[in-house]
């Protein structure tokens, strides 16, 4: 599976950024890590997809941002989470939550999400105290929630087509989809030409599947365009758990190896355990075994 990539440029005689994302390699990672059923993965790869575009505005590395949708639905809290490098990591509350599909079809995502609640964006530049933004859920499928999002929360209208399409295996057939934002100032000619050219977006998982990020942003432009790969990756590390560990002092942690013959830290962001047995805990903490 090709790596997942965002690709930005802009359209509309400069007057609309376009970005056009195909996290397909993304979700199926997520998939593998958190074993999501159809629904769940749909919902966490919409979240996660737009949360990589709100990460390819970040200035760096150093910079990071978080998304958390609370809704009232089956899934419960959708957390996702990236950096300036585009490595991103999520989870959902609930990810063994099923649903029937819905009438058209599809993945039942407001359903899983819930139609009432919050989506809030946690922004940190590195300089000083962090950005928060909050808005009313609109319908739970994602989308329009990042929409409204944008426009309450930082007054620019923002147009997203977001999928993930699941084959009945349960993997990830195609995932993404296409982001157009009017630049400040730009033409009211130009604002209503984007509301036209999404319409062709509404099985945006399904073009990504067949034609890719590119043959996508060739369906708007012939322009050049900025291509950047996307990565599943979490923030935690062995170096981080031992850290936590040493914060417990020697004494609570041997309170735990009497009681559980080793210490296991689990990480529910991407559903890792790191297991420290005796002699790695008493060599953390520089003392012999027994
Ligand atoms: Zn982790």
């Amino acid at each position: 599976m090709p790596q997942s990539v965002i690709l930005k440029t802009l359209i509309l005689d400069g007057e609309v950024s376009l970005a056009v994302l195909d996290t397909t390699a993304l979700v199926e990672e997520a998939i593998r890590r958190h074993a999501l059923t159809p629904v769940a993965a749909a919902a966490l790869g919409r979240t996660m997809s737009a949360t990589t575009y709100l990460c390819s505005w970040l200035k760096d590395g150093e910079s990071s941002l978080s998304v958390t949708v609370c809704g009232n639905g089956a899934g419960g809290k959708i957390c996702a989470a990236g950096d300036g490098d585009l490595h991103l990591r999520g989870f959902v509350e609930n990810p063994q939550a099923d649903l029937p599909p819905r009438g058209d079809g599809k993945l039942d995502v407001g359903g899983f999400v819930g139609h009432t609640g919050t989506l809030t964006v946690v922004r940190d530049d590195g300089e000083g105290i962090p950005f928060v933004g909050t808005s009313e859920l609109v319908s739970g499928e994602i989308a329009e929630d990042f929409s409204a999002y944008f426009l309450t929360s930082e007054q620019r209208p923002t147009a997203f087509a977001l999928g993930v399409k699941i084959a009945p295996d349960g993997h990830c057939l195609g995932a993404g989809g296409v982001v157009m934002q009017p630049l400040p100032g730009a033409s009211e000619e130009a604002i209503s030409a984007v509301e036209a050219k999404m319409g062709q977006f509404f099985a945006v998982s399904t073009l990504i599947e067949e034609r890719g990020a590119e043959g996508v942003l060739r369906m708007l432009t012939d322009a050049p365009f900025e291509a950047r790969s996307i990565a599943f990756r979490c923030s935690c590390t062995r170096e981080k758990v031992e850290n936590l560990i040493l914060s417990l002092g020697m004494e609570e942690a041997e309170a735990v190896l009497k009681e559980e013959g080793e210490i296991a830290v689990h990480c529910h962001v991407c559903n890792t355990t790191y297991r420290f047995g005796a002699e790695e805990i008493y060599a953390l903490f520089g003392r012999k075994h027994g």
